[in-house]
């Protein structure tokens, strides 16, 4: 499939999800928020993933209504926090999410983390809140294979992504041939490694044999694999950069050296083993 910055992979719900979203964790409220979420749409971008725990919902909100994109071309995820977990305290937590967002609906709601004997529960909020038109689309995110397996024999539901930490330092192979033969999409998290291996030789000489950035290869290969990736950045020059993604490709070699990057390598939480 020839990809463009908001082509929409297909979700099992019938919906679509652009394959590159703004991710704006650690930006801060208010005009930064404002500012990156303005740069992104001016630059193409239709997908924006936010958080309760990020802070800047509102925010995130406030652009997308003030930059003249029609509300439906934007795809808009947030998701439930470890503290509001449970059914009414989820159904309360979507229902606040929107409100701040004041953008009429949610494109994806998604379980933040795993949270212990609760997230059975939460999920069934969770399809609740798609049944109520708070959002359209649900999901998880830090799922392992066991924690999906629980939810798959436990609710009629699948989700419809589950958002995870992904990049050739953590090529979750297993992980996503699971979630690609249940027919659940998978989006990476910290594609970037949060800046932290942009320095890798080995990137760097694919990244120079193509005339790109480290973060540009590091996000074509996500795309390759069939991910949505969602970089982060604050800085618009950035912000085009990530987009700037879809006039080249990796040959299969150039994707094998970096598939043999993969060392367990994560720059945040590690659901691995979570009850
Ligand atoms: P990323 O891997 O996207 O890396 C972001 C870092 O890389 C920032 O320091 C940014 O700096 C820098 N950067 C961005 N673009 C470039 C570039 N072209 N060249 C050099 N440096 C660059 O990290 P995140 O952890 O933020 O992950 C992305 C998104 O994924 C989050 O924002 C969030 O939406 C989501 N996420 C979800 C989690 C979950 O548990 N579900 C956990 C973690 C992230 P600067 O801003 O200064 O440009």
């Amino acid at each position: 499939m020839d990809l463009a910055l908001a082509t929409r992979l297909a979700m099992n719900d019938g919906r679509g999800d652009p394959v590159v979203g703004l991710g704006v964790y650690a930006i801060p409220p208010g005009r930064p928020t404002r500012e990156a979420v303005q740069a992104a749409l001016d630059a193409g971008y239709r997908h924006i993933d936010t958080a309760r725990l990020y802070g800047n919902e509102e925010d995130v909100g406030a652009a997308v209504r003030a930059s003249g994109v029609p509300r439906e071309e934007v795809f808009i995820t947030t998701k439930v926090w470890n503290a509001d977990h449970g059914y009414e305290a989820a159904l309360r937590a979507g229902e606040a999410s929107l409100r701040r967002l004041g953008i009429g609906y949610i494109d994806l709601y998604l379980i933040h983390w795993p949270v212990p004997k609760l997230r059975g529960e939460t999920w069934r909020a969770l399809v609740r809140l798609r049944e109520d038109g708070v959002c359209r689309s649900i999901g998880v995110s830090n799922y392992t294979i066991p924690h999906l397996e629980e939810l798959l024999a436990t609710s009629d539901v699948a989700p419809a992504v589950n958002q995870v930490e992904f990049s050739p330092f953590l090529y979750q192979q297993g992980l996503l041939e699971f979630c690609r033969s249940r027919g659940i999409l998978v989006e990476a998290y910290s594609p970037l490694t949060k800046g932290q291996r942009l320095g890798d030789p080995v990137l760097g000489s694919v990244a120079r044999a193509h005339g790109r950035t480290p973060a540009q290869v590091l996000l074509r290969w996500g795309l390759q694999h069939g991910l949505v990736v969602l970089p982060k950045s604050a800085r618009p020059a950035r912000i085009r950069e990530n987009a700037a993604l879809f006039d080249f490709e990796l040959p299969p070699a150039d994707l094998a050296r970096l598939d043999a990057l993969s060392e367990a390598y994560r720059t945040s939480w590690n659901p691995d083993g979570a009850p």
